[in-house]
């Protein structure tokens, strides 16, 4: 069929899931939303469970751009991950993705369901997980060709493309809490007390 597309099948994960913020029934992540997942998609159908594509044509800032164009819909926009009694919390990292696309439509000021607008200096802190680095791709591209330098700045300091104080600080954070660090941290300070130790304890 002269059709060229290529998949990791160890990147794809298939979840059921219902929760009360944001419903989801079903997520197949990451993949790219682009032709190969259309084509390829279909085959997780089972007896019990068809999948299928709806609106994959379009990319989310597309698809901002879109819904930017409806009162009704930015009225009742809800994106957000977190089971908030804010209708979104405007911190977490769906919220702040979505907060930029609609930034670059120029809908940002009417988007009133957040409750505290985009604050990129929480974009320069985030980690973006491995399964929506392609959105932020796509952010990318959208930034720079609305020419909106600082949304580009903080996409690409939470991509690790360019240096962000902020973002540094962030990942270290994590790294600590993640326990990675917390060995080497361990002897490094044992080490400092026993220099101290022996310091204090010399004869001048
Ligand atoms: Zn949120």
């Amino acid at each position: 069929m002269g059709v060229n597309v290529s998949v990791n099948t160890i990147d794809r994960s298939l979840f059921l899931e219902r929760r009360n913020g944001n419903q989801h029934q079903a997520n197949i992540w990451p993949g790219g939303a682009g032709l190969s997942d259309a084509l390829l998609d279909p085959y997780w159908s089972s007896h019990g469970i068809r999948i299928t594509h709806d609106g994959c044509e379009a990319g989310r800032v597309e698809k901002t751009r879109a819904l930017s164009r409806s009162d009704c819909a930015l009225d009742t926009l809800r994106v957000c991950y977190d089971d908030t009694a804010l209708y979104n919390c405007g911190r977490c990292e769906k919220c702040l993705r979505t907060l930029m696309a609609l930034r670059i439509c120029g809908a940002l000021g009417r988007a009133r369901t957040f409750p505290n607008g985009l604050s990129l200096a929480d974009v320069h802190r985030l980690i973006v997980p491995r399964h929506v680095r392609h959105r932020y791709d796509e952010l990318t591209a959208a930034a720079r060709q609305a020419g909106d330098e600082a949304v580009l700045r903080a996409v690409q300091a939470a991509m690790g493309q360019q240096f962000s104080l902020a973002h540094s600080a962030a990942v270290l954070k994590q790294t600590l809490r993640d326990g990675a660090l917390a060995g080497p941290l361990r002897s490094l300070l044992r080490a400092a007390r026993g220099f101290r130790g022996a310091h204090q304890g010399a004869t001048p």
